[in-house]
């Protein structure tokens, strides 16, 4: 059973240029590979585990293109797989920790790393699946979310745990 990153989710813009797979263009209009699901959410958003899991790697300084990040093992069909957060505001765990419960809030959203400057409302989360925790520079290494999330949530989709009936 896999979650979404976030409580409320919402591909930014309700564009497909926000989501996975080959939906961007250089300047010269050549093709650019986006390696995962923007999710639009206000900076401070909470963010959490997708599965129970391990903390594989954090980034805590705002540097490189994705900023404070969270990388996070989980375990999928038997294969280990991780849910990558970028651009975060906070990182609230480090590496090592075991997240046994998937309502433990292990971060927040910003605009940390290359979405620095972005307009309030455009604040996002980029989020990825890997099957490799370093990845490629292009789109090797990673997996839609549409595989185990299902569809793009273009008009906002609340995700929550079973609650009591
Ligand atoms: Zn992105």
């Amino acid at each position: 059973m896999v979650r979404f990153p976030l409580e409320y989710n919402q591909i930014l813009n309700s564009s497909k240029y926000n989501t996975f797979g080959w939906v961007r263009k250089y300047a010269d209009g050549t093709p650019r590979f986006h390696k995962g699901w923007d999710l639009v959410a206000p900076k401070g958003t909470l963010v959490l585990p997708v599965a129970p899991g391990k903390v594989f790697s954090v980034e805590k300084t705002d540097k490189g293109k994705y900023g404070k990040f969270i990388n996070f093992q989980f375990d999928l069909n038997g294969k280990k797989r991780y849910a990558f957060y970028a651009h975060l505001s906070e990182v609230f765990v480090n590496a090592g920790d075991v997240i046994e419960s998937t309502s433990t809030y292990i971060g927040a959203v910003g605009d940390t790393g290359n979405a620095k400057g972005i307009a309030a409302d455009k604040v996002h989360l980029h989020f990825e699946f890997r099957t490799d925790a370093y990845g490629g520079s292009g789109s090797e290494d990673r997996i839609d979310p549409e595989l185990i999330l299902g569809s793009p949530p273009y008009h906002g989709l609340y995700y929550f745990e079973d609650e009591p009936i």
